[in-house]
C-alpha cells in the first residue's frame, strides 16, 4: 500500500490535474477548496483507519493476487467474513465522518467488473479478466480510489440507448483504434469523482444487440484528456467559508458524498484497461452485482451516520432538559430500532454470500435489495424522529455571525441557552448538526443513491420466486403442483 494514510492520500491528489468546475469557475486544488475538501477529508478516513492498529483487521485485507496487505476498499471478496468485514467497517467510517466517505462505489464497481470479466471470458476467451486483474494490482499496491461510474444521462427514458436522439446520452465507443477506443458521453452524480485517481466505467443498464457501442467497461485516469467533472451544489453550501464552522453543522466532512458529472470529450482508452467491449449479453449482469453490492452497503453507511444523529438528539434533549420524558426514550427506542433493523438487512445479506465461478463473493441480492429499500422509509422515519425531538428552533437559528456579534450576541446566547452549566454554542452546535443530517442533500442520497426504491422493487419481485411459494401453498392442500423450469442460476438455490 503506498499511499499509508490519510495526508498521503490528500498530498497524491495535489499531484493530480483533473479539470473540475464548480460554480462556474475551475477548481484547482481540490484538497483546499471549500467545496471539495470537506469530502476529501472524509474520504481520507478510509485511509487513516487502516494506518490505525484498531482497525486494521477491518480496514486492510491481504489481497488474493499478490498476498500483499492492501485497504480493504481495493479487496476482491474471497469469502463471507470479507463481506460482514466490509459491513462493519462502512458503519464505523460512518460513525466517524456523519457522511458519505464515497471510496465504496470503486469498491463495488471492482468486485462485480471481477467476477464479470472472468464471465465474459469463460464464454467468448476475451483476455479481460488478466488484464483487470493487472490494473487491480496497479490500484491495490498503490493504494488508489476509484470511483464507480455507471449512472448515464438517459436522455429520453422511454429509449434505449442506440434509440436516443442525442446518442451521447449513454457512454458509448465513438472511434476504434488500434490501441484502443475513444469514448464519449457522461456519467452523472459520481460520488468521490473529484477526488478519486481512477474512473471505472461501467455501463448503467441491460444493453440489446443495437446497443453493443454502449456495452463498454474500462478504466480512465481522472485527469485523462477529455475528462471534465463539474461538482454539484448542496444544501447550504455557502456556509463553508471559513467564518462560519458551526452554520455548516459538519465542520470537517460534507454533508453528503460529493457529486460530479463526468464528462468523457473523446477520451482515448488503451486496450489493457479496457475491461468489456461489445458483450451486451453480460451487461444486466454486471449492472446487478453492482448494484447488490452497493444496496448492501446502505444499512452499514448510513446505519452510522444515525448512530451519529441518534446521539446528537439525545444530547440535545438532556440540553433542553427533555430527555427524562417517556415520550423522548420511545422515540429515541424507536430510531435505535430502525437503524438496528438496516444494520441486520446489511450483515444478513452478507452472511448469505455466495461464491461467484470467479472466486469472489456475491452478497445476496435479495436480501441487499431489501435492505436499500427500507434505507429509503427508515432513515426517513428516523430523520423525521430527529427532528421532532429537536425542536423548532432548528429552522429559525440565528447565524454563528450574531451568536459572535459584539451588538446581538448576548441576546442570542440568552435566549437559545438550556439546562443551566451547558454552554448556549453546544446548543447551538448540535443543532446545526442535526439540520445538515436531515437536510434535503443528505436524505436525497438515501433515497436514490445505489439506485431509486423502485429499481429495488423490480428486482425485489424478480427474485420472489412466486411459482416456488404457490407451490408451497399448493402441497399444504394436495394440489397438483407446476413443475418448475431446471434453473441454471450461479447463485446457490434458497432454503425454502
Ligand atoms: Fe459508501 Fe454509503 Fe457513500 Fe455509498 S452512500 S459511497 S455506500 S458511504
Ligand atoms: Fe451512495
Amino acid at each position: 500500500m503506498k499511499l499509508r494514510n490519510g495526508a498521503e492520500y490528500i498530498e497524491s491528489l495535489r499531484k493530480l490535474h483533473p479539470r473540475i468546475y464548480y460554480k462556474g469557475k475551475r477548481i484547482e486544488d481540490v484538497t483546499r477548496h471549500p467545496a471539495t475538501a470537506p469530502h476529501v477529508r472524509a474520504a481520507a478516513m478510509t485511509y487513516a483507519l487502516a494506518s490505525r492498529k484498531e482497525h486494521r483487521d477491518l480496514a486492510t485485507a491481504t489481497s488474493h493476487l499478490t498476498g500483499h496487505t492492501i485497504s480493504r476498499f481495493t479487496h476482491v471478496h474471497q469469502n463471507v467474513e470479507d463481506l460482514i468485514k466490509k459491513v462493519k467497517l462502512l458503519r464505523l467510517l460512518g460513525q466517524k465522518t456523519g457522511t458519505c466517505f464515497q471510496r465504496c462505489v470503486g469498491f463495488d464497481g471492482i468486485n462485480a467488473v471481477y467476477s464479470v470479466a472472468y464471465k465474459i471470458d469463460e464464454k467468448y476467451g476475451t483476455g479481460y479478466f488478466e488484464k483487470f486483474k493487472k490494473w487491480l494490482v496497479h490500484i491495490q499496491d498503490e493504494n488508489l480510489m476509484v470511483v464507480g461510474a455507471m449512472t448515464d444521462p438517459k436522455g429520453d427514458r422511454s429509449k434505449g440507448p442506440a434509440e436516443q436522439a442525442d446518442p451521447d446520452q449513454y457512454v458509448h465507443v465513438v472511434e476504434r483504434r488500434d490501441g484502443g477506443v475513444v469514448i464519449r458521453g457522461a456519467k452523472l452524480h459520481m460520488t468521490g469523482g473529484v477526488n478519486s485517481h481512477e474512473i471505472l466505467v461501467m455501463p448503467t443498464t441491460a444493453m440489446d444487440e443495437k446497443s453493443k457501442d454502449y456495452a463498454v467497461v474500462c478504466a480512465v485516469p481522472v485527469d485523462a484528456p477529455g475528462v471534465t467533472m463539474i461538482f454539484g451544489r448542496q444544501a447550504s453550501d455557502d456556509r463553508r467559508d471559513k467564518k462560519e464552522r458551526i452554520d455548516v453543522g459538519k465542520p470537517s466532512f460534507g454533508s453528503v458524498g460529493g457529486e460530479a458529472v463526468i464528462a468523457f470529450e473523446d477520451v482515448f482508452v488503451p486496450k489493457e484497461r479496457i475491461f468489456m467491449d461489445g458483450e451486451v449479453e453480460m451487461t444486466g449482469t454486471l449492472v446487478y452485482r453492482f448494484a447488490a453490492h452497493h444496496r448492501a452497503n446502505y444499512g452499514a453507511c448510513k446505519t452510522g451516520l444515525m448512530d451519529v444523529l441518534i446521539g446528537a438528539v439525545s444530547y440535545l434533549t438532556e440540553v433542553q432538559g427533555t430527555a427524562k420524558g417517556a415520550h423522548v426514550r420511545d422515540k429515541i427506542t424507536e430510531m435505535s430500532h430502525l437503524s438496528e433493523t438496516l444494520y441486520s438487512s446489511s450483515i444478513a445479506c452478507s452472511a448469505e454470500g455466495w461464491p461467484t465461478p470467479s472466486g469472489a463473493f456475491m452478497v445476496d441480492t435479495m436480501l441487499a435489495n431489501v435492505c436499500k429499500q427500507n434505507v429509503t422509509r427508515f432513515h426517513f422515519e428516523v430523520a423525521r424522529l430527529a427532528l421532532d425531538l429537536a425542536g423548532g428552533f432548528i429552522a429559525t437559528l440565528p447565524s454563528q455571525y450574531d451568536l459572535e456579534s459584539e451588538d446581538v450576541g448576548h441576546l442570542v446566547k440568552k435566549y437559545f441557552s438550556g439546562v443551566a452549566g451547558i454552554p448556549p454554542e453546544e446548543r447551538i452546535k448540535i443543532a446545526r448538526l442535526i439540520e445538515a443530517m436531515t437536510g434535503g442533500t443528505a436524505l436525497v442520497e438515501s433515497m436514490h443513491g445505489a439506485g431509486s426504491p423502485q429499481a429495488q422493487r423490480i428486482m425485489i419481485y424478480r427474485e420472489t420466486e412466486l411459482q416456488k411459494k404457490v407451490n408451497l401453498a399448493k402441497s399444504l392442500l394436495g394440489i397438483p403442483q407446476k413443475k418448475r423450469a431446471s434453473s441454471k442460476k450461479e447463485k446457490p438455490p434458497k432454503a425454502q
